[in-house]
This record gives structure tokens, C-alpha cells and sequence, in this order.
């Protein structure tokens, strides 16, 4: 039995706030929004981390990174963008289902430095 949060997420199991979707890849708000716009993006294969990734899943994977950071840029405006992966407990990663964290920045009143 699957209970990655995430795989729920792309069966429509769990609902989410969609920013972008194809065939290969789904992208949504984070639940929890360090900024407005917080967007995590993930294959739509079950890949644990990094590590497990392989060459045709991250072809696809990274293919989509650009357009979904324009559809963030048209959608919320912001003046920069942090594009974050974290891979391994230890390296702050909570959901184990492979994602990056698409984080856009608005000056100093996002908070962040
Ligand atoms: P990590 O710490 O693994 O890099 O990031 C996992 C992210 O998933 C966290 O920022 C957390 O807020 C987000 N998250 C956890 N559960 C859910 C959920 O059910 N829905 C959404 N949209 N985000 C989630
Ligand atoms: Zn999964």
C-alpha cells in the first residue's frame, strides 16, 4: 500500500492547490507558504529523493522547471525566485516522494532575509 502524501496528491486523493500539471509532473502550493506563491513541484513517478531519480524522470522533471516558474512570475509578480531541494532527513526533508520547492521572493518584506 502507497501512502505517500504526495502520489495521494496526483491521484486526487488529497487536494491541492494546482499551479501546473502535464504529463510527467504536477505543481502546487505548499500547505504551508513561506511565501505568497510557494510552490512545490514533483514527478509524477513515485521517486524517493534524488538518489533515486533516473535520467528519463529527470529529463522530464526539469523540463517543466522553467515554465512553472514563469507561470509563478505571471501569476504572483515576485522580484526573485529560490528554487530549493531537499534530499535525506538530515537535509530537512520531510516527504519522501522527490520535490523541489519553488519559493518567490519579494524584497525584504518576504521575511526571509
Ligand atoms: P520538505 O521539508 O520535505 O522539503 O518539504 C515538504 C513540504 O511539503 C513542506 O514544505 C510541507 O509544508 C509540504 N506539505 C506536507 N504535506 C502537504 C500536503 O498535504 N499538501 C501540501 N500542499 N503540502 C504539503
Ligand atoms: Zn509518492
Amino acid at each position: 500500500m502507497n501512502d505517500c502524501i504526495f502520489c495521494k496528491i496526483i491521484e486526487g486523493e488529497i487536494p491541492a492547490a494546482k499551479v501546473y500539471e502535464n504529463e510527467h509532473v504536477m505543481a502546487f502550493l505548499d500547505i504551508s507558504q513561506v511565501t505568497k506563491g510557494h510552490t512545490l513541484v514533483i514527478p509524477k513517478v513515485h521517486r524517493e529523493n534524488l538518489y533515486e531519480m533516473d535520467p528519463e524522470t529527470a529529463r522530464n522533471y526539469f523540463e517543466a522547471v522553467p515554465e512553472i516558474a514563469k507561470a509563478i512570475k505571471a501569476e504572483f509578480d515576485p522580484v526573485g525566485l529560490n528554487l530549493i531541494n531537499n534530499n535525506g532527513e538530515l537535509a530537512g526533508q520531510t516527504v519522501f516522494h522527490f520535490h523541489s520547492h519553488l519559493i518567490p521572493r519579494y524584497g525584504k518584506s518576504d521575511g526571509l532575509g
